[in-house]
């Protein structure tokens, strides 16, 4: 990608989003030569920090990329700091005084990138402050970008959507979903369209299901506190699931255009199948983790900033359907879970016997594996597709395709750079998501579950195994 020129104002650049994902990102992007001479870097956040403080908190924060001190202590010079309150309209005139002083000394084209790396409450009064007090420029580009979650549920989703709205257009507004910056699912529509007999199989004549799983090994660490207000269903199961299965399972575009990929996306999530509250139960499974079968790994329930008695989950597994032509009758079986025995992100496709009319062995299974980013690769049967011998996946044809892929945040900033939103969210779908999430969470509200009901270390709870054998069915990665 050539040099790009901006003025980013990271709302919250003390925090931690942005010390571990967004500065990392910054400095790889300024080594490949993308940020170069014509950008600068405001952080803002309540504390009185000094510019060379702050510079020095940013240096720290590259500490574990390389050992290039000369290039970091150069990168650092492009960053300055101003404190900030979110309430106070005075700040903002601050800030958009200092970001006009630094387009100048910068010459960075009047270009504005607004980074929310700040609590979500947040997000609506500052995207209205930075219209009210006039920061959008004129003759640049102005692009608001928010992190997750959007919204805990639909109606307040839709407030947020709403505030944001009053001040940045549709257009403008670049909602992050990390895994949409993942190399393997970005690569989804290109394998699709150079494996053209995998392409076609892609449909319920001759798919018996769909499989996702964002598995983690990890439990909550020092998140207890976010975590308790969130779970797994609203912190995975709405957004990185459910855009996971838009990009596999949305037909094919017109373009490879963001409108055209977008309403594909927005239509397959239309025809998501809401369940009715008493079918909660029999279509999802909710889970905690207990310690590990020695007893040494803290539960869940004994984590900081955990509640004794705490029903939030874990875990979540379920059966998703869609009220679609391509889709009818396939279910796509979707789980997440912290303190599952590896950390791996994969999408399994079994393919059903009818799928021998295509010359595809019948149950075949082709298996997406996005995580852990360094393995990522496909395979066919579980055996690396270039090694098995089949000739339904055989693009790429060079295995390294898949190295070197940009970070996710890394490649997600060049777009934000270069306005293209292909890998973003846009609210219809968000809307048809929540909706569909909304009934199961109301539905677990309801009741008290019995947890813990997993030891870490395992896949999960037994529920998980039965929902899929009750259709005939098992889970293709299986500890
Ligand atoms: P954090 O608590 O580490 O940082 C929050 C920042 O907001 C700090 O810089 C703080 O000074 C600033 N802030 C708080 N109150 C303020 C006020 N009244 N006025 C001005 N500034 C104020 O939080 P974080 O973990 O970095 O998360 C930031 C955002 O990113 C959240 O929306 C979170 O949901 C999202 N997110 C975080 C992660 C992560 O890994 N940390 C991952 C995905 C999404």
């Amino acid at each position: 990608a050539k040099e790009k020129s901006a003025i980013f104002i990271i709302f919250g650049g003390s925090g931690d989003l942005a010390h571990r994902k967004l500065y990392p990102a910054l400095y790889r992007l300024y080594k490949a030569g993308v940020l170069k001479d014509h950008f600068a870097v405001i952080g803002t956040a309540r504390r009185p920090w000094s510019d060379d403080y702050f510079r020095e908190t940013v240096v720290t924060s590259l500490e574990n990329l390389d050992d290039d001190k000369q290039k970091m202590e150069e990168f650092a010079k492009h960053f300055f700091y101003q404190s900030h309150n979110v309430n106070d309209s005075k700040h903002y005139i601050a800030l958009k005084e200092l970001a006009a002083k630094l387009d100048d000394q910068f010459s960075a084209g009047h270009n504005r990138v607004y980074y929310m790396a700040i609590a979500p409450r947040f997000f609506g009064t500052v995207a209205e402050h930075i219209n009210s007090e006039g920061l959008k420029t004129k003759n640049g580009f102005n692009r608001l970008v928010i992190e997750k979650p959007f919204g805990r549920d639909l109606a307040s989703a839709s407030e947020l959507n709403n505030d944001l709205s009053k001040a940045f257009p549709e257009e403008e507004i670049y909602r992050i979903d990390h895994y949409l910056g993942k190399k393997m699912i970005q690569e989804i529509p290109n394998i699709r369209l150079k494996n053209p007999k995998f392409d076609k199989a892609l449909s319920g004549k001759y798919v018996s299901n769909i499989q996702v799983t964002l598995g983690e090994s990890l439990g909550v660490e020092d998140r207890g506190g976010y975590y308790e207000t969130s779970g797994v269903l609203r912190d995975m199961v709405q957004n990185h699931i459910m855009q996971i299965i838009g990009s596999i399972a949305m037909d094919k575009p017109d373009e490879m255009t963001a409108e055209s990929i977008h309403k594909v996306k927005t239509d397959l999530f239309s025809s998501l199948k809401v369940l009715d509250p008493e079918e909660v139960n029999r279509a999802f499974v909710r889970g905690q983790y207990d310690t590990d079968r020695l007893g040494k790994q803290t539960a869940y329930r004994d984590e900081e900033n955990v509640d004794d008695n705490s029903n939030i989950e874990t875990y979540a597994a379920g059966k998703i359907e869609f009220d679609d032509e391509r889709w009818a009758n396939v279910p796509f079986y979707v789980r997440s879970g912290k303190r599952m025995p590896d950390k791996s992100s994969r999408i399994d496709i079994v393919f059903n016997d009818q799928a021998s009319k295509l010359g595809i062995n019948p149950n075949t299974t082709v298996s997406l594996l996005i995580e852990p980013e360094n393995g990522h690769s496909i395979l066919v049967n579980g055996i690396d597709y270039q090694d098995s011998n089949q000739d339904l996946i055989k693009f790429p044809e060079d295995k390294t395709y898949f190295d070197d892929a940009r970070e996710a945040y890394e490649s997600l900033i060049i777009d934000i750079l270069s306005g293209d939103r292909i890998h973003f969210t846009l609210w219809d779908e968000l809307q048809s998501t929540w909706k569909y999430i909304d009934v199961i969470r109301e539905q677990w509200d309801l009741e008290t579950p019995k947890f813990p009901n997993y030891l870490s270390g395992t896949m999960g709870p037994e529920a998980a195994d039965t929902l899929l054998e009750r259709d005939g069915n098992s889970w293709v990665w299986d500890d």
